[in-house]
């Protein structure tokens, strides 16, 4: 799933691609994937786009006042096109779910892949229409220690999920959070009101450090090349089996029902594997 540094990596090649061009028109391929209908995605066609940009995971493409602001969802993903094809794209067929096209013949597909569909697009007057960015915490590389430390110390929960809540902080997803709770040599168990002080430091500097890092190793790639530039720096996130990069030990995984997280036990949990309820019933 795309998170914050892979957004904000398209926002950033959109704003040097798209943004002083036409968008000439909008094809919906996905009928469900389309969130509102007023306006309707036709009146974003013959106005230039001023702007592109990211609220936690929503890209939000300013198209003169009008907004096209997507999410990208699990499975979701944005490819730059060179001389689109003009006749429209059949509706219902393959993973496209929205074409744009631009004034000079480039444009962007929107695409999803497996069944499940979460890709979701909203044409709106204002961002903050967006019941999905109405309520998002504040963002993750904005927010300073001290309203870090505050949200974490009000939350009872264990940190996976409070990191990846994005209405307590915004744009860390399941990637990230795996990856911030490693470098700050934190269980995923643990409870987020129960942190001492020099672990909410751990914490909060290895938010600001994974998602800076990320970030870097993204500006500059083109939006095709972005996702194995992510998987490539990973540590811990879906290298279940592998050993750690820090310390040797190998990584673990924790199943859910239709997620999983991974770490590493000797860097974050005192060398304990943690319960994981899947494994235990396969093996009883
Ligand atoms: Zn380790």
């Amino acid at each position: 799933m795309p998170e914050l540094p892979e957004v904000e990596a398209l926002a950033a090649f959109l704003r040097e691609n798209a943004v002083g061009h036409v968008l000439a028109r909008a094809d919906l391929a996905a009928v469900q994937a389309i969130k509102t209908f007023d306006p309707p995605l036709s009146a974003l066609g013959g106005l230039e786009i001023t702007g592109a940009g990211r609220h936690g995971k929503f890209l939000d493409l300013d198209v003169s006042g009008l907004h096209l602001v997507v999410h990208l969802a699990r499975a979701g993903w944005l490819h730059w096109r060179e001389n689109l094809p003009t006749a429209p794209p059949k509706p219902g067929k393959g993973p496209l779910a929205l074409r744009v096209h631009l004034d000079d013949g480039n444009g962007f597909d929107l695409t999803e892949q497996g069944t499940r569909k979460g890709l979701a697009v909203y044409v709106v007057r204002s961002p903050a229409e967006v019941p999905g960015i109405a309520r998002l915490g504040p963002d993750a590389l904005q927010i300073d220690r001290e309203d870090f430390a505050r949200l974490m110390a009000g939350r009872s929960g264990q940190l996976k999920g409070a990191l990846t809540d994005q209405t307590l902080v915004s744009g860390i997803g399941n990637a990230y959070s795996d990856e911030i709770l490693h470098a700050a040599r934190l269980s995923p168990f643990k409870m987020a009101d129960k942190l001492t002080e020099d672990e909410l430091v751990r914490l909060f500097d290895a938010v600001r450090a994974t998602l800076t890092d990320a970030l870097q190793r993204q500006a500059g790639q083109r939006a095709a090349t972005m996702k194995g530039e992510k998987r490539s720096g990973l540590q811990v996130h879906a290298r279940t089996g592998l050993p750690c990069p820090v310390c040797g030990d190998t990584v673990r995984e924790v199943s859910f029902a239709d997620t999983s997280l991974q770490y590493c036990p000797t860097c974050q949990t005192g060398g304990k594997p943690l319960a994981d309820r899947r494994m235990s019933k396969l093996l009883r």
